[in-house]
């Protein structure tokens, strides 16, 4: 049996003299010195104990030998589990205890901590330059490997998802839900083999690591690898990219960067956005500053992608486009589960080979998620429009239910958005002992503008229902996100839910 993923990769790949990751303080590996490197970094896991099906915990920072070690996992038949960096020891023990790694990869800094919690796991290093335990045992293997035989449903990987409701859960990806997924988009986006990625994104999340890695891999492209997102040494590569992937707030710090230019873009063909929604606003001033109009797409942890604005077509601000070839996409009744028809929002479920395969360890909430004929529920809010666009309005949980009739976030904010002197807002319901929960607007406004809560409060009155309006507005310089770019509304949530007591 052959070796699901990596076969793909391997036949996909250039010849072994064309570059896979550039780094912009010089170090570059071609397509031949990954397959060697991983081989070698296979041979040091299989040494350091993991036989296939193990977990192998990465909790390091963005580094080209951290993506080689994802390669390594996947050829040694091993599951790529990686962490966020920002986890402290007291998550790192959840996860730990959780997953059952044979293997923890982690930073020189936190091996003693994550030794006494590694539960009998090895422990290896991996430091930001890319060196380490793991990598010094590695240089002395062959850059050979044969690799272990995988099927399509066997696991490539599992990802903890954030977990702002209750516990991350590990969700099950296998080899066939990555190669899947990233063949469609290679194709829906046109990659080709010309293309140069600009990779600012963190790879221990699926959209710097699946989106942008197999994606480039499967296409035979390149890709500029920085350690992380800096607006300035974003523009400073743009002239030798072709495309770029990002979360929202990319392009908005990109947008304040004086830099960005029609000329300064004129070398890009694409420009993709997701993890969290991008503002109307963002991709209007994007079009008009640069002529590029941002692509932008929807997908999760347990999906891959799912949706995305078409590569020729419109590219319409506020929806994230079309189902992808292969995937289903549907709005139900949440409560029922009954099907909905076009405009109508609901529950937005998907099926398709993207769709994982279910948490780790946890088949109750498995269970709960799925429906019988096989779609997932999302968790996500949203409708398809006429033409066939995908909007997304929220996340169930942060739908606003105010004496008894449903709010969404969506919709108060893309009116607050639209006033004059306001950059973005969160609109939260906060508990309220008559109404259940009172719609809340939290509103960053323009630097310079005068526009105050009482004025925004006011604007509102004609524009949306009574039972819409914010029962309290609050001004701030921003909103919390999290490292995704996520607007992390149940912090606020808990910021202000003195508010109405
Ligand atoms: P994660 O599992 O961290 O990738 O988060 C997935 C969630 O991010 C989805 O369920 C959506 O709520 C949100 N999300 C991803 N892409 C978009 C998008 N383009 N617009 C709005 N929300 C998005």
């Amino acid at each position: 049996m052959p070796n699901h993923l990596f076969d793909l990769i391997r036949s996909r790949m250039p010849a072994p003299a064309s570059p896979f990751i550039t780094q912009p303080d010089g170090g570059a590996i071609s397509y031949g010195d990954a397959e060697a490197i991983s081989a070698r970094i296979a041979h040091a896991l299989v040494g350091a104990v993991v036989k296939p099906g193990d977990r192998v915990a990465v909790q390091v920072e963005k580094s080209a030998s951290a993506l080689m070690l994802y390669l390594a996992c996947v050829r040694a038949g091993a599951v790529f589990l990686p962490l966020n960096t920002a986890y402290t020891l007291a998550e790192l023990d959840y996860f730990i205890g959780d997953a059952e790694p044979a293997l923890v990869v982690c930073d020189p800094s936190k091996a003693e901590g994550i030794g006494a919690i590694a539960r009998g796991a090895a422990v290896e290093t991996l430091d930001a330059a890319g060196e380490g335990s793991l990598i010094t045992k590695a240089a002395s293997q062959p850059g050979r490997y044969a690799d272990v035989d995988r099927g399509p449903d066997d696991l490539a990987a599992i990802l903890y998802t954030s977990g702002t409701t209750g516990r991350s859960k590990g969700a099950m990806l296998s080899h066939d839900n990555l190669a899947s997924n990233a063949l469609t988009l290679v194709d829906y986006w046109r990659f080709t083999s010309s293309d140069v990625l600009l990779h600012a994104l963190p790879i221990f999340h699926t959209h710097g690591l699946f989106v942008g890695t197999n994606v480039v891999l499967l296409s035979g492209a390149s890709m500029l690898f920085l350690p992380k997102f800096d607006a300035d040494a974003v523009m400073a590569l743009m002239p030798r990219a072709t495309t770029m992937m990002g979360v929202p707030t990319f392009y908005v710090r990109l947008l304040d960067h004086p830099g960005l230019t029609r000329e300064a873009t004129a070398h890009m063909r694409l420009f993709i956005s997701g993890s969290a929604p991008l503002l109307a606003d963002t991709h209007r001033d994007w079009s008009q500053r640069t002529g590029h109009a941002i692509l932008e797409r929807y997908g999760m942890t347990e999906t891959n992608m799912n949706t995305s604005n078409p590569h020729d077509g419109e590219r319409v601000p506020g929806t994230v486009g079309f189902p992808l070839p292969g995937v289903s996409a549907r709005v139900t009744n949440p409560e029922t589960g009954e099907e909905l028809g076009a405009e109508e929002i609901g529950m937005i479920e998907v099926k398709g080979p993207n769709v994982f395969k279910g948490y780790w360890r946890n088949p109750e909430k498995t269970a709960a998620e799925f429906r019988p004929d096989g779609f997932f529920i999302t968790g996500d809010l949203g409708k398809i429009d006429a033409r066939g666009y995908v909007h997304i309005l929220g996340r169930g949980k942060d739908l606003i239910i105010t004496g008894g009739y449903n709010v969404y976030p969506k919709e108060v904010e893309s009116e607050i958005d639209a006033l004059p002197g306001v950059v973005e807002s969160a609109v939260i319901g906060l508990p309220h002992k008559d109404f259940g929960e009172a719609v809340t607007a939290v509103v960053v406004r323009a630097k310079g503008a005068a526009l105050n809560a009482a004025e925004i409060a006011a604007a509102l009155e004609g524009r949306l229902a009574k039972f819409k309006q914010p029962k309290r507005v609050f001004v701030v310089d921003e909103l919390p996100r999290n490292t995704m770019g996520k607007v992390q509304k149940n912090v606020l949530r808990e910021m202000y839910a003195w508010t109405f007591k």
